[in-house]
């Protein structure tokens, strides 16, 4: 590299077509290391959740109304935080280098002599046509792509497009930007000898759970997208492979597609869930309400942590107060011995794996988060009387499980590992798309996720419905005067989605197994 300034960096990051899983490892690895992060409209905003905390977040924007930077206060800006010494990370939709005017950025750190990479990402231009069941090259159908921009400023007449060298090429050609310029295009691929029957796709929103995708011909799509109100991002592919959607459609094909559902739950958490209602094929907005911090006293926790040896159960409500009770377990003891002859309860299957992850046996395990479900296990090793108990739970929590097991002759301590405050940030802009986009309906899966939401005091959009992942936090939803539509007879994540899909889809057969 030329003459190095300063240990700054530029990374110029594909960011892919829109879904996360579409994002490459060396783009992620660049996300967690980046320092700096500019990034557009079009890159699907959640990966910034791989961001370090306190890493600067830059909207460089794109999108119509809103603020945004032109491409010469973008090149100053990357070449700026670089100077100055950062990890500055350009993260772009689809490549960087497909027209995204990524060459341009490298050209401007280039100049400024300053050090970049490039990640290269999966182009919509190829993604696009893929999730719509659409193969670019097919054996007897093609034998060469040409990608085109639409979009081409009328002033500069000399980068205009070539119709006529297109309409002699044929082949496959995938369209980037210009959906509404559609008229005018088709206009002058049949002014220049393309047949008005050549099979045309248009795909919007492509690899996100909102895609649509609209066929037509080069003679009635521009018609089609009229009477549609079809519009950008869309990539448009022309050419014969179109017509293999018809046996290839397999992404619009999966069963929750078209159903947007909110996921509530705190960042670190609401994986488990959206993936599982994504691998469905749902529109899932992560919207978290709460986020997970160390209790107000951590030294009284620490306290009971260390006699923990000393009760003969300790009972774990949730995953959360087990990798809390855990954490500082280990902080205080470097053996695991030292648990002495406590035995372990766990309330509801993901909480017992969460123990077992720390390689303990679970002793007792109701399957269910209500008292007389817990009770009812306690009876039939002996009843609790007389015995020392120790809850490890949230701070706040609303269950009347101490209450109940006092009253039955137990000597119960709470240990409050952990709680959940509200979520301040929005940083993936998911208030603002579900404003505009509205749900289909709603996950709670705990109390606090419903009052968080409720205090966000967000607009609740027409018709989204409410799933909640069992009897306490449906109480809660209904004491915040909400109809539950949904709930979960098992009271965990799989039994969330078990229910959704039920929901939207009957009692068929699960023909995915
Ligand atoms: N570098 C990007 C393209 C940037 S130009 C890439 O490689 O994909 C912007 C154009 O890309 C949009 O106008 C649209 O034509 C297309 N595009 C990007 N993401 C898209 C998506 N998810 N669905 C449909 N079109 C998309």
């Amino acid at each position: 590299m030329a003459d190095k300034k300063s240990g700054g960096k530029c990374f110029l990051v594909g960011a892919g077509p829109g879904d996360l899983g579409l994002v490459t490892l060396r783009a992620r690895e660049c996300i967690e290391q980046a320092e700096v992060i500019v990034y557009d409209y079009l890159s699907n905003a959640e990966m910034l959740k791989w961001a370090q905390e306190g890493a600067e977040l830059i909207y460089a924007g794109k999108t119509a109304g809103a603020h945004t930077l032109t491409q010469e206060e973008i090149n100053r800006l990357l070449v700026e935080k670089t100077e100055a010494g950062k990890q500055v990370v350009r993260l772009k939709g689809g490549d960087p280098f497909v027209f995204g005017r990524g060459g341009e950025e490298a050209q401007a750190l280039a100049a400024a002599r300053l050090r970049f990479e490039v990640v290269p990402g999966i182009t919509s231009a190829i993604a696009g046509p893929a999730y719509a069941g659409i193969p670019v090259t097919h054996r007897g159908k093609n034998s060469h792509v040409t990608f085109f921009t639409g979009h081409e400023e009328p002033e500069k007449s000399g980068t205009a497009i070539d119709f006529a060298a297109l309409a002699k090429l044929g082949g496959t050609q995938v369209m980037l930007m210009g959906v509404e310029r559609i008229e005018a295009i088709t206009r002058e691929m049949l002014a220049h000898g393309v047949r008005a029957d050549l099979p045309v796709a248009l795909i919007r929103w492509a690899t996100t759970g909102r895609q649509e995708t609209l066929v037509g011909n080069v003679g009635n799509i521009a018609e089609r997208v009229a009477t549609s109100n079809f519009g950008a991002p869309a990539v448009a592919v022309f050419g014969d492979v179109v017509t293999l959607r018809d046996e290839l459609n397999w992404f619009e094909n999966r069963p929750l597609f078209g159903k947007r559902i909110v996921v509530t739950r705190a960042r670190t958490q609401a994986s488990a869930l959206s993936e599982q209602l994504r691998a469905l094929g749902a529109d899932i907005i992560e919207l978290p309400t709460i986020r997970i911090e160390p209790p107000s006293d951590l030294r009284t926790f620490a306290e009971l942590v260390q006699d923990a040896h000393s009760y003969d159960w300790i009972v774990f409500t949730s995953p959360n107060g087990v990798t809390a009770f855990f954490e500082m377990f280990y902080k205080l003891y470097d053996d695991a011995r030292e648990i002495g002859p406590a035995r372990i309860a766990a309330i509801g299957p993901a909480t017992a794996q969460r123990i077992k992850d720390f390689h303990l046996k679970v002793d007792l395990q109701p399957e269910e988060f209500v008292a007389e479900s817990v009770l009812r296990e306690f009876n039939k090793q002996g009843g609790v009387e007389n015995l020392r108990i120790l809850l490890a739970r949230a701070e706040k929590a609303r269950d009347l499980l101490p209450r109940e097991l006092s009253a039955l002759g137990a000597i119960v301590d709470e240990g409050f590992a952990y709680r959940t405050v509200p979520e301040t940030r929005d940083d993936s802009g998911a208030r603002r798309r579900l404003l505009e986009e509205g749900a289909d309906l709603i996950t709670f899966t705990s109390s606090s996720t419903v009052e968080n939401f409720m205090a966000l005091k967000l607009p609740w959009p027409e018709k989204m419905q409410v799933a909640s992942i069992g009897p306490v936090t449906s109480n809660t939803a209904r004491e915040h005067g909400l109809t539950v539509a949904v709930e979960a007879r098992r009271h965990d994540i799989p039994g969330l989605v078990a229910a959704l899909r039920k929901f939207f889809l009957g009692p068929v057969e699960d023909r995915s197994r």
